[in-house]
């Protein structure tokens, strides 16, 4: 492997030489090819760096902004600018003044920053970190289901790739999607992709009958409801609340169904002392901040030795990664014009009815 030869010279290089393009086309190459090959850059980084202060240090320098997903781990969402959900981090990328934006979180979450921001430089610490859902709605057999359905509107969870944005009238999040197929009249017909899980709970709200892409999120989908119902019996003070892309059994006995900030603003203003809780186990940190004397336990899912409620690729992020990232400023998200000019719309129609 050609990289791992160019590595050793890789980390002589002065910080930001790649960032600046000052790397011949060979180089250029290699770097390529360990990106795809790693999903990131695979210097090694002596002891006598100290992550934090050298994140800090370069995003000062490079007038960059560091958004964090609920979901990565603690040290990550402590050293962000703005930590949040799909929504919060779209909302906040789409005004931030920073010349570079740092998206902590999974690759669908990067490229949705950079349509928003065509003209800023948007960098994700590891290209690897993706999503099951969105995996699970490649955009040419959507192309094919759409064209069954020509009388339909598409209203696509943003947890999918720009060129599903791209065939999507109105892209929603968990926290918006009620509002977004609200805005649409009774008589319209709807499909919904990619969250079968999430499309069936809005159905179930607003009575209609959109069409369901059969997606699903590999975290959210591996709850087990018999353990939920044990966990539940084992603590009776315990409220329950779960994520809208739980299946339908976990959400019939949830106390409380939201996207990860209504359920951390739910639990704040909850006067309950204990909850378990049904999605990816990183809003903990968030909800043991927010509220350092409730209990919050993490609801198990069907194999409780995997780590299923883990999302394995928003862990892909660590402070190492971020740190190496930053320096090099890569990996960079890059879309073609075209994808960036037709998913930008249903994005900021998104925006527009969230306001
Ligand atoms: S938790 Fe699920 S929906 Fe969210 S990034 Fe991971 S796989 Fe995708």
């Amino acid at each position: 492997m050609l990289w791992a030869v160019f590595i050793s010279k890789l980390i002589f290089l002065q910080p930001d030489l790649m960032g600046n393009q000052k790397l011949n086309v060979m180089e250029q190459t290699v770097i390529r090819e360990m990106l795809d090959e790693r999903g990131f850059i695979d210097e090694p980084v002596g002891p006598e760096i100290k992550l934090v202060e050298e994140i800090n240090r370069l995003k000062k320098e490079k007038n960059a902004v560091i958004l964090s997903h609920y979901y990565v781990e603690s040290e990550l969402q402590d050293i962000a600018d703005f930590v949040g959900d799909s929504l919060g981090l779209s909302q906040e990328a789409a005004k931030t003044k920073a010349d570079l934006i740092v998206f902590v979180g999974v690759h669908f979450m990067a490229e949705t920053a950079k349509i928003i921001n065509p003209s800023k430089k948007v960098i994700l610490p590891d290209l690897k970190a993706g999503c099951s859902l969105a995996d699970s709605a490649p955009a040419d057999k959507f192309a094919e289901f759409k064209a069954q359905y020509p009388d339909h509107k598409v209203i696509s969870y943003i947890n999918c790739t720009a060129e599903l944005k791209t065939m999507t009238d109105v892209i929603c999040t968990s926290a918006n999607a009620l509002k977004i197929v609200n805005s649409f009249p009774p008589e319209q017909k709807l499909i919904f992709a990619p969250d079968k899980n999430l499309g069936n709970y809005i159905n179930s709200l607003t009575g209609r009958d959109m069409v369901l892409w059969d997606g699903a999120c590999m975290v959210h989908e591996k709850y087990s409801l018999e353990k939920i119902i044990a966990l539940m019996d084992q603590y009776p003070d315990a409220e329950f609340i779960a994520h809208p892309e739980c299946e339908k059994p976990v959400l019939l006995i949830a106390n409380y169904i939201g996207s990860t900030t209504a359920l951390l603003n739910y639990v704040e203003k909850s006067p309950s002392k204990k909850f378990i809780v049904a999605t990816e186990s990183g809003i903990l940190h968030q909800m043991n901040k927010a509220c350092p004397n409730k209990i919050f336990i993490p609801a198990p899912s069907i194999d409780s030795t995997c780590g299923c409620n883990d999302c394995s690729y928003m862990k892909l992020n660590s402070l190492q990664k971020l740190y190496i990232c930053l320096k090099n400023e890569l990996p960079e998200i890059t879309l073609s014009d075209e994808v960036i000019q037709k998913a930008r719309i249903p994005i900021f129609r998104m925006l527009e009815i969230s306001k």
